[in-house]
Formats: structure tokens, sequence, C-alpha cells
């Protein structure tokens, strides 16, 4: 392979790129690149080969569980890559380049009658790619899936510097919106945090923007699993839109529960969810608002870290008691201020524990020591872990036999094994 100049890319000066919010943040990058078009990443792809450098991709640096490992890699910072490339309004799909933020793509589509109807969170400074390298979205609007559900088709640079399509329509070049019919590796890069290649473009299929019925209302821990009770009879009614809640240590007070419903379901929602008289009562359209960067400026003062999983309807009922004893941890270790969030879907419940330091180093570290023992205490419960791999490879036992298949899938997409090395479950 001969050397792959990158001198003539576009790059900010090492050590620049801002840290993320992890208050032990990533380290330093030995390059930071702003690729602008597929063939600079494949470019960039093919040089870390040669020199035998780490690449790690970057989004919009809003991960607080420290999954950007800079240090003595070559940082591509995919945010020069942010157009909307088609809005198909006739067929319902977009297709747009993998640096775009979520608040700046949903607000795009909002223009033309249609949105992203999932809400991850971080205030929409989030990009594209990363909905796909975290397959996510959970949090307000889980009750429309996770996003991945709607893409159509994907194009990735290969650890290998190969640059594949994914889902029929992109690889058989047919205007169908759809990603069938043909063996899809798009899965291959779905909460793959960046292992096997680096995400650069999205198709996707999209939701029309509607109104919903917003209710507040204020419950206490101990109601929890009676009012999710509720939540699971109305789940597939259609009536729901999302339902979050949240309460907050060391608060005694009860938590707050949001619950957003369709117009014509809020009235059937209210009376089987038996919420009793909601604090506010009104209008949402679920667009974000608010100028770009606020996580930034929302979690400058404090260092948050967490751990977040998914659970089946069926096992609902340790979730208040794991909150307590999560609590009683995170007092035990001086943590100021620990919230758990709850975000049911349809087929399963998104859980969160999230413990708030100064930000300090040694705020850090309580906080990844108090990760890791609740990592340790949920894994009997067989939880399915959400946004992070590498928390988990210690206490989650996969089928062996796909932990091979997929060991063998690296070595054919990542060689060299230059992908973001360490990060995520494999
Ligand atoms: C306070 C807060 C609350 C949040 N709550 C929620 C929530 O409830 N629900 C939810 O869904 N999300 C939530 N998020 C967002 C989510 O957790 C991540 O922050 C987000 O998915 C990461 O996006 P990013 O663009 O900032 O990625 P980065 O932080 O820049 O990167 C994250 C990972 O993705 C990889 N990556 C980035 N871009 C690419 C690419 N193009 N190709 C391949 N790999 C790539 C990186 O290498 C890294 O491993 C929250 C964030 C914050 C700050």
């Amino acid at each position: 392979m001969s050397l792959v100049p990158v001198d003539d890319l576009h790059g900010i000066a090492r050590g620049e790129l801002p840290s993320s919010l992890s208050a032990a943040d990533g380290g330093t990058p030995v390059l930071v690149l702003l690729p602008a078009s597929t063939d600079e990443v494949r470019r960039i792809v093919l040089h870390a080969r040669k020199k035998r450098t780490s690449v790690v991709p970057v989004g919009g640096r809003t991960t607080y569980f420290d999954n950007l490992a800079l240090e003595g890699a070559i940082a591509v910072d995919v945010s020069a890559m942010d157009a909307v490339v088609s809005i198909d309004e006739a067929n319902a799909v977009a297709t747009a380049r993998a640096g775009i933020r979520i608040a700046t793509l949903d607000a795009a589509l909002r223009g033309r009658g249609f949105c992203i109807p999932m809400r991850p969170d971080g205030y929409g400074d989030e990009r594209l790619g990363s909905l796909v390298a975290h397959d996510t979205a959970a949090g307000l609007g889980a009750f429309h899936g996770p996003f991945a559900d709607r893409i159509v088709g994907l194009e990735v640079v290969t650890g290998a510097g190969d640059v594949v399509q994914t889902g029929a329509a992109r690889v058989l070049g047919s205007s169908a919106g759809i990603r069938q019919g043909v063996p899809d590796l798009g899965a291959l890069f779905l909460a793959a945090e960046g292992r096997f290649g680096i995400v650069t473009e999205v198709a996707f299929q999209l939701a029309p923007s509607r109104p919903r019925a917003r209710m507040r209302s204020a419950i206490g821990l101990g109601e929890l699993e009676a009012v999710l009770g509720r939540v699971r009879d109305l789940r597939f009614s259609g009536a729901l839109d999302s339902v979050a809640f949240e309460h907050e240590y060391p608060s005694e007070e009860a938590g707050s529960l949001l619950v957003h419903a369709t117009p014509e379901g809020a009235a059937i929602v209210r009376a089987q969810l038996d919420l009793g008289e909601p604090t506010t009562l009104g209008k949402a359209d679920g667009a974000f608002r608010g100028p770009p960067d606020r996580h930034r400026a929302a979690l400058h003062a404090t260092f948050m870290d967490g751990v977040d999983v998914h659970v089946g309807w069926d096992d609902l009922s340790w979730i208040a008691g794991a909150a307590r004893q999560s609590y009683a941890r995170a007092m035990d270790r001086g943590c100021p201020v620990m919230r758990t969030t709850v975000y049911p879907g349809p087929h399963a419940v998104n859980v969160g524990f999230h413990f708030h330091f100064p930000r300090t180093g040694e705020g850090a570290a309580a906080a990844r020591g108090l990760c890791s023992e609740t990592a340790s205490a949920l894994a009997p419960r067989r939880p399915i872990p959400y946004r992070t791999g590498r928390r988990w490879r210690s206490v989650l036992a996969p089928d062996p036999a796909w932990l091979a298949t997929l060991r063998g899938l690296a070595a054919v997409l990542d060689p060299d094994a230059v992908l973001n090395p360490g990060v995520g479950l494999v």
C-alpha cells in the first residue's frame, strides 16, 4: 500500500479538540482532521493503516460515558460533513451526511412537515452518525422505537478503507425506501461504537410531525411499579407518544412523570394512567429548542457518569429497589446528586442510574467506580446495555458463538484494528 497523504486535509492543531464531557477526558490525539468527503475519510483510514495509528471517529462529543479514547489517535471529526442530501417528501425518506446535528436535521425536516420522532437527548447536539454508532435513542420518543428501525441504508468507510453501501435500496440503486431484500450489512455498524467503520451517510424513513398533549405529574418511587404497570397495559394502544420518569436524590420528594399523548388519545391516557390532576397540561411538538452546544453549558459545572440498560416489561419490579440501592451506594461514596431515569417504550424499558459529581479528577474516578459497581449489581438481571459496551465487558456473558463470529467479522472489516480499539463490547 502506498503512503496516503493526509497533509492537504483540513485539520486543527493537535490537542485542540475540545474534550468530551468526561472530566477525565479521552486524552490528546496526534492529529485532528475534519474530512469534507467520504473519499477524505477513506484516505485517513488508509493512512492510519499504513502508520498503524488508531482512528477515532468523533461526532458531537456529547458522550459522558467516556468512549472517545483519543490518546495517540487520529481524531476524525465528522462535523464538516453536515449536509442534508435529500428530503423525498413523496416517499417520506431523507438522506443526510453523518456529521449533521440532530437538532439541525430535525428542524429542516419539520420545515417540510416531518420529524425524527425519537428524541436523543443531549439537546440535539449529537450527530446523525452516532445515532447509528450507538443505536440509540431512548429518552422522550422511546415509544417510536430505536432510530435503527427507520434506517434505509448507510454509507460506511470500514477499517479496511473500503466504502460500503448497506441496505437493499442503496446497494441496488433503487428508489424504494427500504433496507430489506438482500443480506444487510447495516446491522454490523449499529451499536458498534465506531469499531467496524466510520458512518458517513445515513438514509432513513421520516415520520410526520404532529402536535401532542403533554401532561406532567409528581409520583414517588414507591408508586413507580404501579404506574409502569398501567403504562404496560396502554403501550400498544397507539395513544401514548412518550413517557419519561426522573427521580433525583438526595431529594426525598416525588419524581417527575412526563407523558405525551396523541391529541385523540389524551383523555384515555389521563384516565387510565390514573395520574390525578397533572401539574401541567399543554401541547408539545417535540422540537429541539435552544442554542447549539447547550449540553456543554448545562454540564459544565458538574461531571456526570451513569449506567443505562434496557429491561423487559416482565422484569420491572426491581427498578425502585435498585434505585434505592444505588442511592445508598452513592451516599456512601459522597456523591452529592444521583438521578434515576425511566423511559418506557413498547418493547422494553430504558432505565438509567446517573451520578453527578463536582468536575474534579476525584469526582470522575468516584463516578466510574459507582458505575462499575452498579453494572455488576445489575448483571444478574441480564440487562441489555444501552449505549456503551466497554463498561459491560467484564460482567456480561454473551453467547460464545456470537462473540467468535463478531471477532471474525472484525478481522475482515478492520484488519489492522485501527478503528476505535478498546471501545465497545468487542
Ligand atoms: C445529558 C445527556 C443526556 C443524554 N440522554 C440521552 C437519552 O436519553 N437518549 C439518547 O438516545 N441519547 C442521549 N444522549 C446522547 C447520547 O448519549 C450520546 O451523547 C450520543 O449518542 C453521542 O453522540 P455524539 O455525536 O455526541 O457522539 P460522540 O460523543 O462524539 O461519539 C460517541 C461514540 O460514537 C462514535 N462515533 C461518532 N461518530 C461516528 C461515526 N460517524 N461513525 C462511527 N462512529 C462514530 C465515537 O467514536 C464514539 O465512540 C444524552 C447526552 C447527554 C449529554
